[in-house]
C-alpha cells in the first residue's frame, strides 16, 4: 500500500477547497483499509475516512494527519438484497438498481458521493432516505479492529442523522452496505416537485416507471444545480449548506406572528415544526446569487453555498457566519451546517479513537 505525503485535497471534494493531507492513503479493499489504520496507529495520526468529498470542507491548511480513501469496488445480488462496497459511486448504483427493476433509492439518483458515505448523514431526498432500504452496515470497529454488521437499528438513524455521524462520530469505518429493494416496486412520487413534472409531463406518464422517475429526478437535480456537471460554477458546493431547523410550535407561532404571512413549515417528530432553511435565508437577505469575495449562494438553489472558483475555506466559512448569524437575529433559530469540516481543529477526528 502506497502512503503518499502532503497531497492536496481540494481536488478530491466537490467544493474544490482545501490544503494538503500530510499523509494520504487509498484503499482498495478490508485489508488495505485495516493496514492504513495500522499505519495511522503505529505513528499516531489523526485519522480522516473520505468517500466521494461531496459532504465535505477542508481546511486552507490542510489535515495534520492521514486521510484515507475508501476506493473498495463491487456490487453483489443476493434475492432482492444489494451487497454493495463502501467506494462504489451511489449513483452507479441507483442506475443499476433502476436498470434491473429494482425500486426505493429512485429518488436518491443523481446525489454524489460514494456508497459508505450515505448511511453517515442518512442521505435522503426528493420523499426517500436510504435509512428505508438499508438492512446492514458493515463497519470496521476503530475501537476494537473488529469488522461487524450493523443492523439499520443500531445505526440510529433520523433525519441526515446516524450514529455515524452523532453519538459514535469517528468510531466506524463503513467498508459495505446492504440495501434490501423491491423488484418491480412502484416508484415514489411524493414530493411536490416531481409530482409536478409528472403533471405537466402528462396524462401519458400517469404512471411512471422506475427509470422515468430517476430520470426526471436528475433533470429536476440539473435545473437546480444539484447535479455535479463538469464546468457548472453552481455544483462546485456541497449540496444544502444547511439543516432544515426544526423548532417548537411555541417558537414557530412567534415566528408567524413577527412575519404577519404564511410562512412554509412541514410538521416534525413531537409535535414540533420543520422551517426550510432556504425560505429562512430568503427572508433574511441571502438570495440566489448573492455573492461575498470568492464565496456565494447558487444562481439556481438558495441553500447551496458555492466556490466561485477561487474561494478558500474561509471565504465559504466567512459567508456561513454572516448567515447564521443574520437568520438568528430575525428568527432566533441557530442554523446547523451540513457539510463535515476537517482541519487540525477537526472534533470528528480524533486520535483518541484509534486506541483501544
Ligand atoms: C451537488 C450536491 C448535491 C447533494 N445533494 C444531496 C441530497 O440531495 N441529499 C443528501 O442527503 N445529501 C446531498 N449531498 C451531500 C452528499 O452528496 C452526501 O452527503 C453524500 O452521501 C456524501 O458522501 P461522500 O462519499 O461524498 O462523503 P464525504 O464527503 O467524503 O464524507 C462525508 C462524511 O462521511 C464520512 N464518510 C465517508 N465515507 C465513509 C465511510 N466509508 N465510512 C465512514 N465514514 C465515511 C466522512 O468521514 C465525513 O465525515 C449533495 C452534495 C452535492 C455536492
Amino acid at each position: 500500500m502506497h502512503f503518499q505525503e502532503q497531497v492536496p485535497l481540494a481536488p478530491y471534494t466537490t467544493f474544490n477547497i482545501g490544503g494538503p493531507a500530510r499523509y494520504f492513503a487509498e484503499a482498495a479493499s478490508e485489508e488495505e483499509i485495516l493496514e492504513a489504520v495500522h499505519f495511522a496507529r503505529a505513528y499516531e495520526l489523526p485519522l480522516f475516512i473520505l468517500g466521494g468529498g461531496s459532504n465535505l470542507l477542508v481546511a486552507d491548511e490542510g489535515f495534520p494527519g492521514l486521510v484515507l480513501h475508501v476506493a473498495n469496488k463491487g456490487i453483489e445480488q443476493q434475492a432482492d438484497t444489494f451487497r454493495v462496497a463502501a467506494g462504489e459511486d451511489w449513483d452507479h448504483f441507483v442506475s443499476h438498481a433502476v436498470e434491473r427493476s429494482y425500486a426505493g433509492i429512485e429518488c436518491l439518483a443523481g446525489i454524489p458521493g460514494t456508497v459508505g458515505g450515505t448511511p453517515v448523514q442518512n442521505v435522503g431526498a426528493y420523499g426517500q432516505e436510504v435509512s428505508e432500504t438499508i438492512a446492514a452496515v458493515r463497519v470496521l470497529d476503530l475501537k476494537t479492529l473488529r469488522f461487524e454488521d450493523l443492523s439499520p437499528k443500531a445505526c440510529g438513524f433520523a433525519y441526515r442523522r446516524s450514529i455515524f455521524n452523532g453519538t459514535e462520530r469517528g468510531r466506524y469505518l463503513v467498508t459495505q452496505v446492504d440495501y434490501a429493494l423491491s423488484k418491480d416496486g412502484t416508484p415514489r412520487i411524493a414530493y411536490a416537485d416531481l409530482k409536478k413534472h409528472f403533471i405537466s409531463a402528462g396524462a401519458e406518464s400517469a404512471a411512471p416507471s422506475l427509470d422515468e422517475v430517476s430520470t426526471a429526478v436528475r433533470s429536476i437535480r440539473h435545473q437546480k444545480g444539484m447535479l455535479i456537471v463538469p464546468n457548472d460554477p453552481d455544483c462546485r458546493s456541497a449540496g444544502s449548506f444547511f439543516k432544515n431547523p426544526v423548532i417548537s410550535a411555541a417558537h414557530y407561532a412567534r415566528i408567524v406572528a413577527q412575519q404577519n404571512a404564511e410562512v412554509p413549515h412541514y410538521p416534525a417528530p413531537n409535535g414540533e415544526v420543520k422551517l426550510p432553511a432556504a425560505w429562512l435565508l430568503d427572508q433574511a437577505g441571502f438570495h440566489k446569487g448573492y455573492t461575498l469575495g470568492q464565496a456565494g449562494i447558487s444562481s439556481r438553489h438558495t441553500l447551496a453555498l458555492i466556490n466561485k472558483g477561487q474561494a478558500k475555506a474561509a471565504d465559504i466559512l466567512a459567508l456561513r457566519d454572516k448567515i447564521i448569524a443574520e437568520v438568528e437575529a430575525k428568527f432566533e433559530i441557530h442554523l446547523e451546517p451540513e457539510p463535515v469540516w476537517l482541519g487540525a481543529d477537526s472534533s470528528e477526528v480524533s486520535p483518541q479513537s484509534l486506541s483501544s
